[in-house]
């Protein structure tokens, strides 16, 4: 696989309204787009920082995939994504090396990209993305 950059660093918040108030009010940065994500159960905000984004993560439901990471880990970094050439190669590729894979095939994430996980249990304790246009 052929990774280019750190695409985004992804951090699970209690209060997107909150977060993005830190980030704006003391980091300085501007927030250029907020977007729900049903499929994963999230609001989203996203942050430019040089070439890599910061992507807050509000959970819409307790069940999903961020509303558990809260309850079992509370606020913080959730994952580490990767713009690779092609997602769907990466994970073939990762997945024939024994990494387990959350995602067999790429799906759909924020900002129309395409992306797939790696299981953070292979990935020496991060949850690990690969994100393409
Ligand atoms: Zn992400």
């Amino acid at each position: 696989m052929n990774i280019q950059r750190i695409e985004h660093i992804g951090i699970a918040v209690a209060n997107l309204e909150e977060a993005i108030r830190y980030y704006e009010d003391i980091l300085n940065l501007s927030c250029y787009a907020i977007e729900e994500v049903p499929d994963q159960k999230v609001r989203t905000a996203f942050f430019m920082v040089g070439e890599t984004k910061i992507e807050l993560l509000e959970s819409t439901d307790p069940e999903g995939p961020i509303g558990k990471f809260l309850e079992k880990k509370g606020e913080g970094i959730h994952h580490l994504a990767f713009a690779v050439d092609n997602v769907e190669s990466a994970l073939t590729e990762a997945g024939s090396k024994g990494i387990r894979l959350i995602d067999q095939q790429p799906r759909k994430g924020a900002e129309g990209l395409k992306i797939g996980f790696l299981h953070p249990k292979s990935t020496i304790g991060v949850l690990t993305e690969f994100c393409s246009k």
